[in-house]
């Protein structure tokens, strides 16, 4: 837990937030400022910055927020027409929150490349 990370926040239940999935080690929610009609956060409880300082241990950690993303995109019902996963990284992607976050985007159909 880093001691100003909203995230770890939301994650420990300081920050009250309602989750769409909670397990030991990962929480699920919907962005506050949603770009899609669903528009979901995938995070880990543990504090990882960014998603370029994953290290070996954290493969199966990745790897189940993933699984996660595919439950939740059945659950919104959008796993027929499509869905977007994201992991923005750093200055050039746009990071705004540096606890590492997986978007699950959709209900519309976007476009490619991103902005
Ligand atoms: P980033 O640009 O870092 O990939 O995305 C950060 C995301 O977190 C943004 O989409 C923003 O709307 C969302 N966000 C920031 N603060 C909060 C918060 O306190 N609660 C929720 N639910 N979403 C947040
Ligand atoms: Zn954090």
């Amino acid at each position: 837990m880093e001691k100003d990370c909203i995230f770890c926040k939301i994650a420990s239940g300081e920050i009250g937030t309602e989750f769409l999935y909670e397990s030991d080690d990962i929480v699920a929610f919907r962005d506050l400022n949603p770009q899609a009609p669903t528009h979901i956060l995938l995070i880990p409880k543990k504090h990882i910055p960014k998603i370029s300082e994953i290290k070996k241990e954290d493969e199966a950690l990745i790897g189940k927020m993933i699984d996660v993303a595919n439950l939740l995109a059945a659950k919104e019902n959008i796993l027929e027409n499509g869905y977007r996963m994201v992991f923005n990284c750093g200055k050039d992607a746009g990071q705004e929150v540096f606890h590492i976050h997986l978007h699950l985007l959709g209900g519309r159909k976007m476009i490619w490349p991103p902005g």
